[in-house]
């Protein structure tokens, strides 16, 4: 057991061992957390919104409720962030949005009602690109987040708030969406987990559309085993969502055996080509080289469309993005600039209050859609998905899972990509074709390079969380990487 104000380092399942004992309260372990915010969210900006006051409250129950009748589940007294395109009853919740500025949701999302009836508590809502568009959370209308490992550069995004508090000792585990990289990217730059669970694993009732194809919520924490205790909670059917699965959800935590001899790995050769930097391709095959040494097998695979998959995600994304943010023209909830006629208050409604990147994704979508080119664009970028689609299928017959990179590179510097919204989108490269195909995806650290985070991707089968979730914890039994931690004064 740490000192009392070491607390916040803890991991999940660790503190949930420690509660459970009686060597630790929740309301000591939340004041750490809250003490800890206090000290480096100067530096570190990650929060849109802390709820101290709320925290203390459901630490309380939740320490009154154990002794009482048992805690509710793992989770019962976890202090959690969550990124703010999730909405949480009485809590504003922007999406890093001068839109949504001054919303305050009526309603809690099904993936903060289930961390709710676990006891989860809430300290606050992350910092993100606005509607989760960009890679650097540079993108956000309100602040700009640094990554805690140097804070000259930015955490990665969108979900880049939930993966710097996690970081920085601000939250023990912390909720992101990615829809086309935003856990993954994020927590590889930050040097944490991230799970982007299977689409349809997680219901989308609730958390803010973006990419309705693309969408999905997951975890995000400093193991593999606090992921799994993470999606244990949030994972099933929900009848608020119609694209959530009627699929049975695994004990993601009893598959932890930490015994992946046999297991298949692919290694893709589209995801080691130029444009990767070479310290970070060194790490990945060094954690490849680990897998194997655990008793996987190595195995090499191609998947030939690959390099279609930034310009069909960038057809669809915002194809769906502008149909999604139709809603928002100042008249049903969010900001409104008053003007003489509707008309007018619609457009100056979005001029004032969408930031550039938003603004580019609406007219990019617009244009895709539109009579004269949805065959050559819309259309043409969903056939060109199923090939996606087919590839994995394909690859999935002859391997269990596949390891990459998550980022051709490390975390760069604030301001280096603003400018320039391709090198940008590059950053998602390795990310972006789980989603376009629906297949779920981890991340785990697995070195340094240029002494910033680097991070191993382990993409899976549908609706097979559960492998990734053993091995990503299997290399962590035998690895140190999930144990380091910035130091920030
Ligand atoms: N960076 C990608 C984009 O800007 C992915 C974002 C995300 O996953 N939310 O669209």
């Amino acid at each position: 057991m740490g000192h009392p104000s070491d607390l916040y380092t803890m991991t999940i399942s660790a503190a949930s061992a420690a509660l459970e004992a009686g060597d630790i309260s929740a309301v000591e372990l939340t004041e750490a957390v809250l003490r800890r915010i206090d000290a480096v969210e100067p530096q570190i900006q990650a929060f849109l919104t802390v709820t101290a006051d709320h925290a203390r409250l459901q630490a309380q129950e939740a320490d009154t409720r154990r002794s009482q009748h048992g805690r509710l589940s793992m989770l019962d007294g976890i202090p959690l962030a969550i990124k703010d395109v999730i909405c949480t009853h009485g809590v504003r919740t922007t999406c890093g949005s001068r839109m949504l500025d001054t919303f305050v949701p009526p309603y809690d999302a099904t993936v903060m009602v289930r961390l709710n009836q676990a006891g989860a508590v809430l300290v606050g809502k992350t910092n993100c690109d606005e509607f989760a568009m960009g890679s650097s959370t540079e993108n956000s209308a309100f602040q700009i987040t640094r990554n805690p490992w140097n804070t000259d550069c930015v955490p990665g995004g969108s979900s880049g708030g939930s993966a710097a508090v996690v970081a920085a000792g601000q939250a023990l585990g912390s909720l992101g969406s990615d829809t086309g990289g935003s856990i993954r990217q994020p927590a590889a730059l930050c040097g944490i987990c991230g799970l982007k669970p299977t689409y349809g694993r997680v219901s989308r009732y609730g958390l803010v559309a973006f990419g309705s194809s693309l969408d999905q919520i997951g975890p995000m924490g400093r193991t593999v085993r606090d992921l799994a205790l993470l999606l244990s909670v949030i994972a099933g059917h929900d009848p608020l969502d119609s694209t959530s699965a009627q699929q049975a959800v695994p004990d993601y935590v009893g598959s932890l055996t930490g015994d992946i001899r046999k297991l298949r790995i692919g290694v893709p050769q589209e995801y080691f080509v130029e444009g990767i930097d070479s310290g970070v391709e060194q790490v990945t095959r060094e954690a490849i080289a680990v897998l194997r040494d655990l008793g996987a097998e190595i195995i090499d695979v191609s998947l030939p469309h690959t390099r279609y998959a930034l310009p069909v995600y960038y057809i669809i994304a915002p194809a769906e993005a502008s149909a999604n943010l139709a809603r928002y023209d100042g008249v049903r909830y969010g900001s409104r600039a008053a003007a003489e006629t509707m008309w007018d208050e619609i457009e100056q409604t979005r001029g004032a209050y969408f930031g550039p990147e938003v603004r580019r994704r609406i007219m990019l979508g617009t244009y895709a859609l539109s009579a004269g080119y949805y065959d050559a664009y819309y259309k043409r970028a969903q056939q060109v998905r199923t090939l996606f689609r087919r590839d994995f299928e394909q690859v999935f017959a002859k391997v269990d899972m596949l390891a990459t990179p998550t980022s051709p590179t490390v975390a760069f510097p604030i301001g280096q990509r603003v400018d320039d919204p391709l090198a940008m989108y590059l950053s998602d490269i390795f990310t972006m074709t789980a989603n376009l195909a629906g297949i779920p995806g981890l991340v785990l650290p697995c070195g340094f390079c240029d002494h910033l985070p680097v991070g191993l991707q382990l993409l899976g089968r549908p609706f097979d969380e559960a492998t990734l979730l053993r091995t990503g914890d299997a290399y962590q039994q035998t690895t140190s990487w999930h144990t380091y931690q910035p130091t920030l004064s």
